[in-house]
């Protein structure tokens, strides 16, 4: 088990503060438009450490921690 940055996307406007601050890269925008018109970002996985920050950055609280197996 390990903590992984979930996107919650319906609640992303696209700031791209999390893309900008993760300190892995992990963090891209997607090309698929949520219901407020905007492009939220998806996860590599692979890349993630779960440190939160992206979390702690997100104004619209889209983004938390989850453990995934
Ligand atoms: S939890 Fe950390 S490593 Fe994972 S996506 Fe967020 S900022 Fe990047
Ligand atoms: S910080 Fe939040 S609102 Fe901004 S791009 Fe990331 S998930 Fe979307």
């Amino acid at each position: 088990m390990a903590l992984k940055a979930k996107v919650l996307s319906q609640y992303c406007k696209s700031c791209g503060y999390c893309v900008h601050f993760c300190p892995k890269k992990a963090l891209s925008f997607g090309k698929e438009r949520n219901g407020l018109g905007a492009f939220s970002p998806v996860v590599d996985k692979e890349k993630c450490i779960g440190c939160g920050i992206c979390a702690t950055m997100c104004p619209d609280a889209a983004l938390e921690l989850r453990e995934e197996a």
